[in-house]
């Protein structure tokens, strides 16, 4: 095994057991490590740091796996953390409510750039570091032998490969090749999911736990589902006795299987509006109508990729919800979400306080929402920490 130098001045985050060694914290390699080998890391002094995953390619260089020396992170040291990973999805998954969640959340889970979704028996990876791409024959056994799916196919097609100077992938690894659409449930309703074709891994089960929280309130209103996607909100605020919602997203696919969803769980098709329509140019086109809501639920995608595109995006929230906030009725009820790791809780409410200032509205916070149990956040990561919102009372 090849050994790495930290540079002096840069144990602390290592210590800390955080998972990523940036390239420019590194002495130059001596000997040839292949990019995703598992590598030793040492300090100046020559004392063990850590093993890690190797990439010269990456701005991450190493990705930290273990700290006890004593420990050899072989393949057993792989599917132990898998086995660890899967079991903690038990409780959720044992209430049968829900066949579909996230099984492995990469560095959360202590197995960086390894994302595994759950959809009924069928799984989808993405594999986005090189060492995990080399150690990825012995993971799908090891998730053969646990879950035993009907397939296992490779939705790699994130753009973070490339950074990692892999190419993206979309192929079957195990298994039958997966219907066109896969039916799966998710707190009592039910969704088609198109495995290879749907974007990221097919479904945005991130949103379990909010949507009914959201959909608690729904009852009686007319309500708004903005970036619906396959109507995750929608449904569930339906489902709840929702006067009528309308639903928004710019995807004609996700808009086609929203259909299919309602259908799937025999809800009111009267009740239900869709437009397929860009988002910011709808809620304009709404308020020269004059159309107003009594509860609005924006889920956009993310507008910040990294902290130095915070400024920017954050424009970008205040100006989406500023809009949202004039089409309300007074009392109405706002959901807003962001899913980008740099914008921070504290960060969002300043965005909403800017846009409802903006919009002479005072806004109340009743509730803030996070990721669920399955996309857990580690102590030691907090970069995992990426999905956040609040439910605003407007007046
Ligand atoms: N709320 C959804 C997930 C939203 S994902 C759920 O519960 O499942 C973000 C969605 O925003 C995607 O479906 C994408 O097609 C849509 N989208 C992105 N930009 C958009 C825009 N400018 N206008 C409308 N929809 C957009």
């Amino acid at each position: 095994m090849i050994d790495v130098i930290l540079k002096k001045g840069k144990e602390k985050a290592v210590l800390h057991h955080h998972p990523w060694v940036f390239s420019g914290a590194i002495e130059p390699v001596k000997g040839k490590p292949a990019n995703g080998d598992i590598v030793r890391l040492l300090n100046i002094k020559g004392d063990f740091m850590a093993y890690g995953f190797y990439n010269d390619k990456s701005r991450v260089a190493l990705r930290l796996l273990e700290w006890d020396e004593g420990v050899t992170v072989d393949e057993d040291w792989f599917c132990r953390k898998v086995a660890v990973a899967v079991a903690g999805r038990n409780d959720l998954l044992s209430s049968g409510e829900t066949n579909t969640c996230r099984l492995i959340f990469s560095e959360s889970d202590f197995l960086p750039g390894l994302i595994v979704d759950k959809y009924a028996d069928h799984l989808a990876v993405q594999v986005l570091t090189s060492g995990m791409e080399k150690i990825m024959p012995v993971i799908i056994e090891e998730l053969q032998r646990l879950l035993k799916p009907a397939s296992i196919f490779d939705k790699s097609d994130a753009a973070s490969r490339l950074h990692e100077g892999m190419e993206t992938s979309n192929i079957l690894l195990a298994g039958v090749e997966p219907p066109g659409s896969v039916e799966v449930k998710e707190n009592n309703m039910l969704y088609n999911i198109n495995i290879a074709g749907g974007q990221k891994s097919g479904f945005y089960c991130d949103q379990r736990d909010n949507r009914k929280i959201v959909a608690a309130h729904a009852k009686g209103k007319k309500v708004l589902d903005c970036f619906c996607y396959t109507g995750g909100f929608t449904l569930n605020c339906l489902n709840n006795d929702a006067a009528a919602v309308t639903s928004l997203d710019s995807s004609a696919s996700a808009m086609e299987t929203l259909r299919e969803n309602i259908g799937l769980n025999k809800l009111d098709v009267k009740k239900h509006i869709a437009i397929q329509a860009d988002v910011n140019k709808q809620l304009r086109v709404f308020r020269e109508e004059g159309e107003q809501f009594d509860m609005i639920i924006l889920d956009p995608p993310k507008y910040a990729p990294s902290r130095s595109a915070l400024d920017r995006a954050s424009r970008a929230y205040k100006d989406l919800n500023r809009l949202a906030m004039l089409l309300l009725n007074g009392g109405g009820l706002l959901a807003t979400y962001s899913c980008s790791g740099a914008m921070n809780m504290e960060t969002f409410k300043q965005v909403i306080a800017w846009a409802a200032l903006d919009a002479g509205k005072q806004v109340q916070f009743i509730n803030q929402f996070c990721q669920p149990e399955d996309h857990p956040v580690r102590s030691s990561f907090p970069e995992g920490e990426y999905l956040k919102g609040l439910l605003c009372r407007v007046f």
